[in-house]
C-alpha cells in the first residue's frame, strides 16, 4: 500500500512541476514514506535524516517531508526533535501534499497534516492512469481497520474502515488496463472487508473481470473473518482470479488467537482453507505469523508449527512480537527474548523446508507466466506465474505483457528459471 501511495504522491507533485529522480544529491524535495507496524520505525526516520544531512552538507537542503504511518503516529515529536524536517503528512492527507510543498517553498514554518480525511483524499487522488505503463498494477479499494487486534497500530494510524465506490474503482481499473496493465492487485488493510453500499469484494472482482484486456486479478491482505462464502464460490468460475491467497493467521493456538483478539479459531481458519481447496484444487496460501506473542507457551508455539505443516504455506512472513506504544498488548509480559528468537528460527526453518519442497516440485513442470519487464542489458524477461512465483526466461522475442507457458528448469530461494515451452505456446493469451 505504501508503494501505491508513493506513486500517487508522485502523480500529484508532477502537477507542481516536480518529477522523480534516482539521484538523491540533486533532489529539491525528499519524501520519506514510512511504515509504523513494527519497532524501530522512528529510528529509521532519524537514520535517514542523518544520511540526508551528510549528502547535503555544504549544499542547500531539500524540502523534507515525512509521510505515512510514522508521521501519523509520531508527527509532533518528529517535528519537535528534528528541525531538518519541514513537514509531516499522514496517510489520509496526501492529497494536500502540493499545498504543503508550496508553503514550505515560501519558507513558512513546519507543517503537520495528520487529519483523517479519507473521502477527500480519494477524490483528489482519483483515477490513477498507470502513466508508467506497468503490466502489474496496484489499486487501493479499501483502507483502515475496525478489528483492533491487540498488537496492531493500523486502526490508529490508518483510521476506520473505508471503502471506495465500485464505479470509481472500475473506472480506475479501466484506466490502468488502457495504459497497459494486464494484472491488477486490489489493496486494502482488510481488503475482503470491502463493503460499498452492500456490494462486497466478490461483486467488485466480477465487475473488474469484465475488462477484456485485464487477464489477472489478485487482492491483498485478506482477513479470515471476512472470508465469506461468496468469495470462496468465486474461485470456482472466475478464471481471472489467481489461485494464491495471502491469509494471515498469526498463530496456530486458539489461546493466543483469542488473546490477540483475532475473532476466529484455528479450526475456522482451516475450514476456509479446506473450502477453497475444494472449489479450486490448485489453490495455494501464504500467511503472516507473530512469534512470541505475550503468553505464548512452548505448546502454543508447537501448534503454530503444526498449522504451518498442515497448510503447507508456500510463503510466509514471520516476526517476533513487537510491542507498539498505544496498543493494548504494549504493556503485557513479554516472552523471553532468547526463547522468542529461538522459536522464530525454528519456525522459519520449517517454513523454508516446506517452501523449498514446493518449489522443487515445480521443476520440469509447465506454468503460465505473465511477463512484466525485460531485464536491463540482458535478453531475459521477468514475470510471475499464477501463484505469484517470480520467473525469468531468456528470449529474443519481446515478451512484455504476454502470458506464455514456461517450463521450469531450476530455481533458487527467490526466483525460478525456465524456458518458453514451444509446444504449448501456439497462442498468446494476452496480446
Ligand atoms: N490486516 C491484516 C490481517 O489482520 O490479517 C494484516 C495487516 S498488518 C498491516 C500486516 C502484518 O503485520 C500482520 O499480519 C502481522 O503479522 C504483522 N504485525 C502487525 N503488528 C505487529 C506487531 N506488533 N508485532 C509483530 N508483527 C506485527
Ligand atoms: Fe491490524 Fe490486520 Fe488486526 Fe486490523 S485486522 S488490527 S490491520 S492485524
Amino acid at each position: 500500500m505504501n508503494e501505491y501511495d508513493s506513486n500517487r504522491i508522485l502523480d500529484l507533485v508532477k502537477k507542481i512541476n516536480y518529477t522523480s529522480t534516482k539521484n538523491l544529491s540533486v533532489a529539491d524535495c525528499y519524501v520519506l514514506n514510512t511504515c509504523h507496524i513494527r519497532e524501530k520505525a522512528t529510528d529509521k526516520v532519524y537514520h535517514e535524516i542523518g544520511r540526508l544531512k551528510k549528502e547535503f552538507r555544504n549544499k542547500t537542503k531539500p524540502i523534507v517531508l515525512i509521510a505515512g504511518c510514522v508521521a501519523q503516529a509520531e508527527g509532533d515529536i518528529l517535528l519537535k526533535n528534528e528541525k531538518y524536517i519541514d513537514a509531516v503528512v499522514g496517510p489520509q492527507s496526501y492529497h494536500q501534499i502540493n499545498n504543503m510543498i508550496l508553503k514550505v517553498e515560501k519558507k513558512l514554518k513546519q507543517i503537520n497534516l495528520t487529519e483523517f480525511d479519507v473521502i477527500e483524499k480519494f477524490d483528489t487522488l482519483n483515477c490513477h492512469k498507470n502513466s508508467d505503463n506497468r503490466i502489474s498494477s496496484y489499486l487501493t479499494i479499501q483502507e483502515g481497520c475496525n478489528k483492533f487486534c491487540k498488537f496492531c497500530v493500523v486502526p490508529y494510524t490508518r483510521g476506520a474502515e473505508f471503502s471506495r465506490s465500485i464505479k470509481e474503482i472500475v473506472e480506475e481499473a479501466k484506466n490502468l488496463s488502457e495504459n497497459g496493465a494486464k494484472e491488477i492487485t486490489l489493496l486494502g488493510q482488510n481488503v475482503n472487508a470491502y463493503n460499498f453500499e452492500g456490494k462486497k469484494i466478490s461483486d467488485l472482482i466480477i465487475e473488474i473481470s469484465k475488462i477484456d484486456k485485464l487477464k489477472r486479478v489478485r487482492y491483498t491482505t485478506s482477513h479470515p473473518v471476512d472470508f465469506t462464502e461468496d468469495l470462496i464460490e468465486l474461485y470456482k468460475n472466475c478464471k481471472k482470479l489467481m489461485p494464491v491467497i495471502h491469509l494471515p493467521v498469526q498463530s496456530g493456538s486458539n489461546k493466543i488467537l483469542e488473546a490477540m483478539n483475532r475473532r476466529h479459531s484455528v479450526e475456522e481458519y482451516y475450514q476456509i482453507i479446506k473450502k477453497l481447496i475444494k472449489v479450486r484444487p490448485d489453490i495455494k496460501f501464504s500467511s503472516d505469523f507473530i512469534i512470541g506473542y505475550p503468553g505464548e507457551s512452548h505448546k502454543d508455539f508447537m501448534k503454530t508449527i503444526e498449522l504451518m505443516k498442515r497448510v503447507k504455506f508456500i510463503n510466509s512472513f514471520s516476526f517476533i512480537f513487537s510491542a507498539r506504544p498505544g496498543t493494548p498488548a504494549f504493556g503485557l509480559d513479554r516472552v523471553n527474548e532468547k526463547i522468542a528468537q529461538r522459536r522464530l528460527t525454528e519456525f522459519q526453518n520449517v517454513a523454508e523446508n516446506i517452501k523449498n519442497s514446493y518449489r522443487n516440485k515445480l521443476i520440469n513442470k509447465t506454468t503460465k507466466v505473465l511477463f512484466e519487464n525485460k531485464i536491463k542489458n540482458q535478453n531475459k524477461y521477468f514475470g510471475r506465474d499464477e501463484h505469484f512465483n517470480s520467473v525469468i526466461v531468456e528470449s529474443n522475442e519481446d515478451l512484455t505483457g504476454l502470458i506464455k507457458n514456461v517450463k521450469i528448469l531450476r530455481g533458487n530461494q527467490n526466483t525460478l528459471f525456465g524456458e518458453l515451452n514451444l509446444t504449448f505456446n501456439q497462442t498468446n493469451y494476452a496480446a
